[in-house]
């Protein structure tokens, strides 16, 4: 089912979960051990994420370097159809940029739709390992507005072979990341609006959140969006804070704010099972005040890491 079908049909929130594939090597016993603990909550989706390759520089003979794409994590495809199968659920393939020329996107495109993966998360992906900017592959795509009018074309019949007769139309649902904190490449919020306000005018069906921990700053994010006639769903990402070290790594990482409150109890916490029990209480209360302001999904970032999601989960529905 499309994800855009089920915001429009849903009277209460529903609850969605982004997991990461596990790493190339390991079995998919292990993701599944996760969603078996995860599933008693019935989520209409599962959100797999993509991981890009990596570059590393390996020494060859005669002391010369080669650099080789090292991949750690399998892609979105096959997974997203395992847990479909098991679990009879749909999944939503996050597909980005990074890494791929416009074929390859058509190619991973037309094996989601082959599969019955109808629910496409957008995105740019960030620049590689040892890359300052994002840089596209040749032939690849540099903002994901450019990958969201590829699927649109897609969903029109128009593929990159121009000469293809009687194309099937696909039916992907389309999903496209903003940030209420604004996205760090950005010149300011309002240009960074604006970029979304674009990718959302290209055929965007609905918007997944980054993470925050500040409430308001998504309500201003709404107001802000709306106001610019941005009128799709805009789904919250929550995180749970589960060890010390996040609260040095999260801003780092994903550029965003954790309130001061939270940080000072954190900071003051004698050991990651406290800074857990601090973490799952705020995101108990971020979730319960969302609910009451109307959004129609809770999008949880579970980081394969269900117990302290079981625990959020138990309390706010
Ligand atoms: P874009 O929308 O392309 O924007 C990137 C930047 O460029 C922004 O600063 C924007 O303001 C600017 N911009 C946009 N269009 C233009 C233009 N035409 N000209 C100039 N500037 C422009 N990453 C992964 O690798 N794998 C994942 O699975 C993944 N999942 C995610 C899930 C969610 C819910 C979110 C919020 C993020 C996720 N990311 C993932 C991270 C994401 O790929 C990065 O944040 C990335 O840096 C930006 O992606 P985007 O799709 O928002 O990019």
């Amino acid at each position: 089912m499309k994800l855009i079908d089920v915001i429009n049909k849903s009277k209460t929130p529903y609850i969605s979960f982004e997991i990461l594939p596990p790493l190339k090597g390991q079995s998919i016993d292990k993701l599944f051990s996760i969603l078996d603990v995860l599933m008693q909550f019935s989520p209409p989706f599962i959100n797999v994420t993509y991981h890009r390759s990596e570059f590393v520089y390996k020494e060859k003979a005669g002391g010369i370097f080669e650099k080789v794409a090292v991949r750690k994590r399998p892609g979105t495809v096959g997974i997203c159809s395992a847990i479909m199968h098991r679990y009879q659920t749909d999944s939503v393939a996050h597909i980005i940029c990074g890494g791929f020329s416009k074929q390859e996107t058509e190619d991973a495109l037309i094996d989601l739709d082959f599969l019955g993966v109808k629910n496409i998360l957008a995105l740019r992906g960030d620049p590689a390992k040892n890359e300052k900017h994002f840089e596209p592959e040749i032939d690849g795509h540099s903002y994901a507005i450019d990958l969201v009018k590829q699927i649109v074309n897609m969903n029109k019949g128009i593929y990159l072979d121009e000469d293809l007769k009687n194309a099937i139309n696909t039916d992907f649902c389309i999903g496209v990341a903003g940030y209420p904190e604004k996205h760090y490449e950005a010149a300011n919020y309002q240009s960074d609006l604006r970029f979304l306000k674009a990718k959302v005018d290209a055929g965007a069906d609905y918007i997944v959140t980054q993470m925050f921990f500040d409430n308001q700053k998504y309500f201003k994010f709404v107001d802000d969006c709306r106001a610019i006639g941005i009128n799709i769903p805009i789904i919250p990402g929550i995180k749970t804070i589960t060890n010390k070290k996040q609260i040095y790594s999260i801003p780092k990482i994903f550029h965003i704010d954790i309130p001061d409150d939270l940080y000072k109890d954190i900071f003051n916490s004698k050991d990651d099972k406290t800074v857990c029990e601090i973490g799952c209480d705020w995101s108990i209360e971020q979730s319960k005040e969302l609910i009451k302001y109307g959004v129609p999904c809770l999008h949880y970032y579970t980081m394969s890491n269900p117990e302290p999601i079981v625990k959020i989960i138990r309390k706010v529905f």
